[in-house]
């Protein structure tokens, strides 16, 4: 009989490196793969599982709307729908002007940022350029890939849409680099993809105010930091901006496919009919779903819970004070463990080996965006495995 693994040499694209495992359930912040072996789940499909697996509220909602309507075009609209964007607008702070377009994954969100950029010309045409920051990622399709700040990630598919440029994450760099000519400024409020590096509030601020005083855009990628991850709703509150455009994924639905685009004052009258759509985008089971998951995190008050049990993660893994543990970033429960050494991927690996899920987005750091439902008991078992799996590299 072929293995499971031979079966995913042969019949899969060789996109992604060799599987890590065959998952056939879960429940709570556990999976189980097919040998019965449990996994503790602290990367929850890279901040998709918000609710953790198999979540009642989550499942119920997916059956009940699976048995009412699942999609229809978007010639009609759904009240999941209107539901839905009426939350993301009062969430976001985008108030009465704001406006949601729906989309299905986290880069076609950002394709539709990028159009609103490329939109917003100003009257003479002259606002042409978008700054982006380097090291950051938006996606993989070609818009979002020509916004993603890694060169090394453009190269094989050139060419891509032009007229982005990368900038370091300064205040300076950004005061050099802005001026009349820029249609949009896009950046993640914590770059996650770079290893969890937080972006200052001062930044966002002066992002803001250079962007407010030209008509530039302000697009905020909130994809992995967004539904109450880092401690808050969306990672810019806590700097006290409001942006023009944000873009929305991962967690938005717990793990059915779905993006959003929240558009706020002027950015809402960007678009006219027939210069952006998408077949599934806001369908109702998608949108029905993200009603059921946002009312989850409210009414469970998890935002809460994902910036107290952030605090006890960083607080234990200080506590540690574990030779190879140089610090810890990030907000809430989108953390980067730093490493004093290259060993993140071996690291990763022996985690594996001891039934914890992490990743290692570069060599010296470990990320850790656990479900937002984690409580003592999930901090402790992390620690006992993640603490093993230290030794095992240190000895
Ligand atoms: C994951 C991610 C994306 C891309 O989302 P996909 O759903 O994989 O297309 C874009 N931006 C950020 C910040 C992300 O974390």
């Amino acid at each position: 009989m072929t293995s499971w693994r031979d079966r995913v040499e042969r019949d899969m694209v060789h996109a992604f490196g060799p599987s890590q495992g065959l998952l056939v359930r879960g429940e709570g912040a556990y999976v189980e793969d097919v040998e019965g072996k449990r996994y503790l789940d602290f990367l929850a499909g890279i901040a998709v599982n918000v609710l953790g697996h198999a979540h009642p509220v989550l499942a119920d909602a997916i059956a009940q709307q699976a048995k009412t309507l699942i999609h229809v075009s978007n010639f009609f609209s759904t009240p999941p729908q209107l539901e839905l964007a009426a939350r993301l607008k009062r969430l976001t702070g985008a108030g009465e002007t704001g406006r949601v377009f729906f989309a299905n994954s986290g880069t076609e969100a950002n394709e539709g940022a990028f159009k609103l950029a490329r939109l917003n010309r100003g009257e003479d045409g002259r606002r042409t350029r978008v700054l982006s920051m380097k090291n950051s990622f938006h996606g993989r399709t070609m818009g979002a890939l020509a916004l993603t700040g890694k060169p090394a990630m453009h190269t094989d598919f050139e060419p891509l849409p032009g007229g982005v440029e990368y900038i370091d994450t300064t205040i300076e760099a950004l005061e050099e680099a802005f001026d009349e000519t820029v249609a949009a400024v896009i950046l993640e409020p914590i770059k996650g993809e770079a290893g969890v590096l937080e972006v200052p509030d001062a930044f966002l601020q002066r992002a803001r105010a250079l962007t407010s005083k030209t008509g530039a855009l302000l697009m905020i990628d909130e994809i992995q930091t967004g539904v109450g991850r880092t401690g808050g709703w969306f990672g810019y509150q806590r700097s006290g901006i409001v942006p023009d455009v944000v873009t929305v994924a991962k967690g938005i639905a717990g793990g059915v496919p779905m993006g959003a685009v929240v558009t706020l004052g002027a950015a809402s009258e960007l678009i006219h009919p027939g210069q952006h759509g998408t077949t599934f985008g806001g369908n109702p089971l998608a949108t029905a779903t993200a009603n059921a998951v946002l009312g989850e995190i409210e009414t469970a008050g998890l935002v809460e819970n994902a910036a107290r049990r952030g605090d006890e993660l960083v607080s234990m893994i200080a506590g540690w004070k574990h030779p190879l543990v140089t610090g810890v970033r990030g907000r809430g429960l989108l953390l980067g463990i730093s490493l004093g050494a290259p060993v993140a991927k071996k690291l990763h690996g022996e985690a594996l080996e001891r039934g914890l899920i992490v990743n290692a987005p570069n060599d010296e750091t470990i990320r850790l965006a656990p479900p937002l439902i984690i409580g003592e008991a999930e901090l402790s078992d992390f620690e006992a495995r993640f603490t093993a799996a230290l030794s095992a590299v240190s000895h």
